[in-house]
């Protein structure tokens, strides 16, 4: 009889090549010609952006399939690993997980703990064995965190799509041939139900990767007809190997969590309210950088420069603006830094200057003679009321974000908050 069966793998690409995107896509199709099916869309889950070990998206797949024998399964994925994982490449560490039946409480628990934080090869395989799954390991093996994991994935809240389209062999490594006006054009008729397609700042097509993978393009969106239709408006002129349409945790904030100052951790993504305690600053290097203040503690706060514009409006903030910032935690030297992918503005200072008040009688600038008032040179009138001048501030509360060329994987693109639980 068949039965719903998870298979999760991690780690099969390298710093040279390789995607394990590419290698899904490919076991798909060879547990299809198995005579076997896909029961749901395959999974593209992304986990910890900080975590240190993470070869570049620090991406994993997860695909459910129905099937009743598991070692013809098992027999597949062995086999697409053999051939097209680098494991002749340092850090390149293979691992599967095959799961029959849904994940228990403790997998889905363990999702979360590694889209936030980090795991070891020891933990996951702790939990894989205790949930009777087999386990395939490849070198040492540190694809079974993010197997584990993406086969735990919760997207019951939110998720989106992403299509990914592979490359014929032959063309690894050359230039991309997808026409740009084809993508602006897909972007002006389907945005915002496809995202990061492009990014207006840098005028940049970002559907495309720059690394020599086998990945043509991807294009990501709310619903899986919508990625559909944007791909078929593209002029594509080199031949497609295949499609494949994955759910993702892309662009929905999985790896954000609510903080205070005190107990921030590094290689963490946070969200923290506090009040800004000093004034932002470029330095040379074209970043800015303010300290942050909640009841707890302080943190420095970064926005560096690829975030563009974005630096403009951090740079407009004044001490005493009330905001919630989103972000990475890095250590630098001896104290943490966030670095900024969002800011929420909630509320903004009165900023007014005071100087000498103008003469009522003559109009010349009068000048201060003690505490209580100022007195007018020509004409020897007084006065104890100083001006006061309030200043524009160029900034609105509001929500901010990095350029899309800046945008982590996991991060929620306003153009998808219609609904921001932590503002
Ligand atoms: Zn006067």
């Amino acid at each position: 009889m068949e039965k719903r069966v998870w298979i999760g793998i991690d780690d099969t690409d390298s710093r040279r090549g390789g995607c394990t995107t590419y290698v899904g896509a490919v076991l798909i199709r060879r547990i299809e010609d198995a005579g076997y099916g896909l029961d749901g869309y395959p999974r593209l889950i992304r986990l910890n952006p900080n975590c240190p070990y993470k070869t570049r998206g620090n991406a994993a797949v997860a695909l459910p399939v129905r099937a009743d024998k598991i070692e013809l399964l098992e027999d597949l994925v062995f086999k697409v690993i053999e051939e097209y994982a680098d494991l002749d490449i340092e850090g390149t560490d293979p691992g599967v997980i095959i799961l029959v039946g849904e994940p228990s409480e403790e997998i889905r628990k363990y999702y979360w703990h590694v889209v936030r934080d980090l795991s070891t090869i020891e933990e996951a395989e702790k939990i894989a064995l205790n949930n009777e799954t087999r386990l395939l390991r490849w070198n040492k093996g540190r694809g079974v965190i993010g197997a584990l994991a993406a086969i735990g994935a919760d997207l019951t809240m939110e998720k989106t799509y992403e299509l990914i389209a592979h490359r014929k062999k032959e063309y690894w490594g050359t230039v991309r041939l997808v026409d740009p006006k084809s993508v602006w054009l897909m972007n002006e008729k389907t945005y915002p139900l496809t995202f990061d397609n492009v990014d207006e700042e840098t005028g940049e097509i970002r559907i495309t990767p720059h690394t020599p993978c086998p990945v043509l393009l991807g294009i990501r969106g709310v619903t899986p007809s919508i990625v559909e239709e944007a791909y078929k408006m593209l002029r594509i002129y080199e031949p497609v190997e295949f499609y494949t349409i994955f759910e993702t945790n892309q662009g929905t904030d999985a790896h954000l969590q609510p903080m205070k100052i005190a107990d921030v951790r590094e290689n963490i993504s946070v969200i923290i309210d506090g009040i800004v305690k000093t004034k932002p600053r470029f330095t040379m290097g074209g970043h800015v950088f303010f300290t942050l203040e909640d009841e707890t503690g302080e943190i420095t706060c970064a926005a560096y420069e690829p975030t563009k514009s974005f630096r403009h409006v951090i740079v407009e903030l004044e001490p005493g603006d009330r905001i919630t910032v989103y972000g990475a935690v890095k250590r630098k030297t001896q104290a943490f830094t966030l670095n900024l992918e969002k800011i929420h503005v909630k509320s903004l200072v009165e900023l007014s200057i005071v100087r000498q008040p103008r003469c009522p009688v003559c109009r010349k600038r009068m000048e201060k003679i003690n505490e209580q008032g100022y007195v007018c040179k020509a004409c020897k009138t007084l006065s104890s009321s100083q001006e006061v001048i309030m200043i524009r501030r160029k900034i609105s509360p509001g929500i901010y974000e990095v350029p899309a060329s800046a945008r982590r994987h996991l991060s929620k693109p306003l153009a998808l908050s219609s609904n921001y639980q932590h503002c």
